[in-house]
């Protein structure tokens, strides 16, 4: 049995979108559990499908003490202002150094957070820990996809597992993974060769879902050495033979719209041989290469999609989805722009839904005037990106919801949400409908829909504020899924944004202008 800490620290930055991620933002709870600190640590994040979750399901399994540090995260959003930074930063610190002695450190990170004083977030936060703690104790962190995964990170944690899924439906899954590695680390008593490498394009994330090609084929590569390196020469994979010596394999695809230098995809290859990590990682990198053309599709103006998806709805029985996919909260977006709201109301789409549009104004406002009025007010576009202006319409409250309830799907399955007041509004004039919220939630999970009484599955077109992860939940239930590039703080073309840190000679996109 070892003593073992256990904390996390979340955070995804668009250094390009309108807010900061504040100690308040950190503070509160949405889909997943508020700042939590210290014993009260263990029981609040049982359940979730978050890594620390995973991970201390994982090392309690397998004897361990753990030492409960804390826990917390942001809704994706610009720089994390140094005060948040500092506060959480120094509460891990402070709760190692009080702990006693340790045997090893488990941390569940993001991996994409940029601080208003420091670039690199995690990588910094990893260097002081190595500083305090020193180079014999393992330290093994968790990584979301969407890491823009640094040297420094590499460097001063012993390892890092990445998650394999976008939709992520593997986030307690990849902590469980990264509590065995840390297990193994602290039985083997033998420190892994890291195989480092940056990958010279960016890649949007609308095109980085798993559930296609390329990153699934790259995945599967992925998994293919990783078990045959398990399995030895005797498994059969190509290759087996050569993997032999490697442990784990992180591919983290990256988060473009962070003004960074080490912004972009990346891997890292641990093993006990050097030689075979090397290998590896060459071989991996090479893949991605190979497949730089495939990260692409087609993106739909709101005008095309909803004629395009009213044309396809008269004759299915399925919805046909819009995914808004560049105001996707899940990546800094306000979920509030209405490029789409607009489109939908001007080719009187009768029966869409879109939603959330985040409008804690106009949500309380629909709240107070109550069900079946209706609203004095418009909707949407109150944080102004873009210059857009609230949407005025004749909005009958049709049903209101208090924004507690559990999700169903995937990702957020067992999340309890708590994202304060909603409401189902129709416009009388066109048939089209808006689902508003008060927090920043990705629509991820039909349970969203449902709470305001609308089954996704019989709406004709149901319009999403995600880039990806909504095919987790609501891809089984439709007929087809068009992406929408409309007004949002996540420019899905990083050739669009004003970079002035990243390095040069990364290519802005797939097969792209170079980076001067
Ligand atoms: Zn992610």
């Amino acid at each position: 049995m070892a003593r073992i800490a256990v904390g996390g620290f979340q955070h995804e930055t668009n250094t390009f979108a309108p807010q900061r991620a504040t100690w308040a933002d950190f503070e509160r709870a949405d889909a997943w559990p508020g700042f939590i600190r210290g014993s009260e640590l263990i029981d609040a994040v049982e359940g979730f499908n978050i890594p620390i979750a995973g991970a201390v399901k994982t090392l309690q399994e397998l004897g361990h003490e753990l030492v409960p540090l804390c826990w917390c995260s942001a809704p994706p959003s610009s720089y994390v202002e140094r005060d948040a930074y500092e506060k959480v930063a120094g509460a891990i610190l402070g709760d190692l150094a009080a702990g006693g002695p340790l045997d090893g450190i488990y941390l569940d990170l993001h991996g994409a957070m940029v601080a208003e004083h420091h670039e690199d977030g995690e990588g910094e936060l990893l260097r002081r820990i190595r500083a305090l703690v020193g180079d014999q104790i393992p330290i093994v962190t968790s990584l979301d996809y969407h890491t823009n995964l640094t040297p420094e990170m590499v460097r001063y944690a012993s390892a890092m597992i990445g998650y394999r899924t976008y939709p992520h439906i593997d986030m307690a899954a990849t902590g469980s993974r990264a509590a065995r590695l840390l297990d193994r680390l602290l039985k083997d008593q033998r420190p892994l060769h890291k195989a480092y490498r940056q990958i010279d394009f960016l890649i949007p994330l609308v095109w980085q879902c798993t559930m296609a090609e390329p990153a699934k084929g790259i995945f599967a590569l992925i998994d293919e050495i990783e078990q045959g390196s398990q399995s030895g020469a005797r498994g059969g994979s190509p290759g087996g033979s050569h993997n032999q010596g490697i442990v784990s394999i992180t591919h983290t695809p990256g988060f473009p719209p962070a003004d960074i230098a080490q912004c972009g995809p990346a891997l890292v290859v641990y093993g006990l041989d050097r030689d075979a990590a090397e290998a590896a990682a060459d071989r991996i990198a090479a893949a991605i290469r190979e497949r730089e053309g495939g990260f692409a599709g087609k993106l739909y103006t709101p005008d095309e999609a909803v004629i395009e998806a009213m044309r396809i709805a008269e004759r299915a029985t399925k919805p046909v989805l819009l995914a808004d996919v560049q105001d996707n909260p899940g990546a800094g977006g306000t979920s509030d722009t209405v490029g789409l709201l607009r489109a939908l109301i001007a080719h009187r789409a009768k029966g869409a839904v879109i939603g959330m549009i985040v409008d804690p104004e106009a949500a309380e406002a629909a709240t107070a005037a109550g069900e079946g009025a209706l609203l004095d007010c418009g909707i949407g576009a109150k944080i102004g990106y873009a210059g857009e202006t609230p949407v005025e319409a004749q909005w009958r409250v049709v049903r209101l919801g208090d924004g507690r309830f559990t999700g169903t799907g995937p990702m957020y399955g067992g999340a309890k949400f708590q994202i304060g007041p909603m409401a189902l509004l129709t416009d009388e004039a066109s048939g089209v409908s808006a689902v508003l919220a008060a927090k920043r939630i990705q629509a991820v999970d039909q349970e969203m829909f449902r709470h305001v009484g609308v089954e996704p599955a019989e709406v004709p077109i149901l319009g999403l504020k995600s880039t990806v992860h909504f095919r987790a939940h609501f891809q089984p239930i439709a007929e087809t899924i068009l992406c929408v590039n409309s007004p949002g703080a996540h420019v899905s073309d990083p050739t669009e944004l004003p970079y002035r840190h990243l390095r040069s000679g990364i290519r802005l996109r797939p097969m792209g202008p170079t980076r001067e």
